[in-house]
């Protein structure tokens, strides 16, 4: 097992895998910005390192200075959490390279499904559902109106590289096309310098269902169940819940073990999840994520395993320490992203935290490094704390999730707790009975 592990990322998940590492007798090097000379990441670790600035592109996605941390605290495995570096498959190789462990799946696997193009036609060979769609990416605009009329409109053009929903445009009809992927181009090529675009038929009103799964490279994969996250505003994820209220244990049985069997095939190592949207009884991939997700708590709820220690194990080289058949879920889980934004502008709220006090009681984990009077710097995502919520069915979970929404404070600044408090209480909510464009008709609705 390692001694020493440097945590590349700052917020909640620094904190959430300091906890995974103390436990383990693990001692955790914290690197940091000059904005977060204060950060609870900071403070709770065993040592830490400034590594630059505010900016992100000159510290927290700084891999010389990195490095450089793990070099000069003689860390053994470096853990990119979300975000950040976590995804960039260089970085894998390179923190490889110099004989640190990356604490996450091998660089080549990272590669293959950050280019949605290249992940889309792994997954499809290896028998996983896909949205229908072109082959590869699209050039010719002749051929890629005939294609967009083969699939049916209306039609979505995305980006190759995309991430966070960006450069993705709807096509309702034939007239609007080639403005349409002439646009998309160009926004891609300036946000990701990559002009490459394919095409997908859009779907109305689906679902996001995401599998959890964990391989421990000697091609033993298992999965933990779904997530859905279909509350959505501009394709960020607000609420999570497990397991999905529209599905029943055969689907779930099902497509978990679909993508187990593909998964296996490629003998993939460490947490990964696998994303789908689900329309009509039907799953069609969109993307997976090569690392520990935000929302992984509510699986953690759900199956009683920490999936980061899991994690750290794997990539020490032990095996898995329990196999599909081990996996039980119990009761419902649901994480509020809680946010520093205004509840109905979104506009961020950076600034000093006032009166702090997290929820809590049975079944309820928030997952912060807030503390009163610490000072949320500007420069970083707004997400500020998790509020995870266990019950024993779905009910009950959402009766406890209002009450412990009732009791945080935080004060000082605009957060969308009020955003949850009323999401919670609309009945096709409590009904289960939503889909990923439900929450932005219901703020117009109400805004
Ligand atoms: P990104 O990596 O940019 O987040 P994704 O492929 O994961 O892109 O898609 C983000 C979101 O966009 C999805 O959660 C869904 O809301 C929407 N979306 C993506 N593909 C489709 C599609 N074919 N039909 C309808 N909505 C889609």
């Amino acid at each position: 097992m390692f001694e020493k592990v440097l945590i590349a990322n700052r917020g909640e998940i620094a904190l959430r895998l300091h906890r995974a590492c103390r436990e383990m007798g693990i001692r955790t090097v914290a690197v940091h910005s000059t904005a977060d000379t204060d950060a609870m990441h900071v403070r709770l670790a065993d040592e830490s390192v400034c590594i630059g600035p505010p900016p992100a592109m000159e510290s927290y996605l700084n891999m010389p200075s990195i490095l450089a941390a793990a070099e000069i605290t003689g860390s053994e495995g470096i853990h990119p959490g979300y975000g950040f570096l976590s995804e960039n498959a260089d970085f894998a190789n390179i923190v490889e390279e110099h004989g640190y462990t990356f604490i996450g799946p091998s660089a080549e696997h990272i590669r293959t499904m950050g280019d949605k193009i290249t992940a889309k036609q792994t997954v499809r060979e290896l028998g996983i559902p896909v949205v229908p769609g072109s082959d590869g990416a699209v050039n010719d605009a002749d051929e890629a109106r005939a294609l967009a009329d083969d699939i049916g409109y209306p039609v979505l053009i995305k980006a190759a590289s995309g991430g966070g929903g960006r450069g993705m445009k709807l096509v309702r009809q034939a007239a609007e096309f080639e403005t349409a992927l002439a646009a998309a181009k160009t926004e891609s090529k300036a946000a990701f310098n990559d002009d490459a675009v394919y095409i997908e038929k859009y779907l109305e009103r689906p679902r996001h269902i995401e599998v959890q799964v964990i391989g421990d490279g000697t091609g033993k994969v298992v999965h933990l169940g779904e997530r859905d996250c279909s509350l959505q505003r501009n394709n960020q994820k607000v609420l999570e819940e497990a397991p999905s209220p529209a599905l029943n244990d055969a689907a779930r049985k099902k497509i978990g073990q679909t993508v187990v069997d593909a998964l296996s095939r490629i003998n993939y190592t460490s947490l990964g999840t696998v994303e789908f949207l689900y329309e009509d009884g039907e799953f069609y991939f969109i993307e997976m994520n090569t690392r520990l997700q935000v929302e992984h708590p509510i699986t953690e709820a759900i199956t009683g395993i920490d999936l980061v220690r899991e994690q750290i194990r794997i990539a020490a080289g032990a095996p898995l320490s329990f196999s599909q058949e081990d996996i039980r879920f119990s009761g419902h889980a649901i994480e509020c992203r809680v946010n520093a934004e205004h509840p109905t502008t979104f506009v961020p709220s950076p600034g000093i935290v006032g009166d702090f006090h997290a929820p809590g009681g049975l079944g309820v984990r928030v997952d912060s490094a807030l503390y009163a009077g610490y000072r949320i710097p500007p420069n970083y995502d707004s997400l500020i704390a998790k509020l995870v919520v266990h019950g024993s069915n779905r009910n009950d979970c959402l009766m406890r999730l209002n009450r412990a929404l009732g009791e945080f404070v935080v004060g000082g600044i605009e957060v969308n707790i009020p955003l949850h408090e009323q999401m919670i209480q609309q009945q096709d909510f409590i009904d289960g009975d939503y889909h990923i464009h439900w929450l932005e008709e219901f703020l117009g609705r109400h805004n």
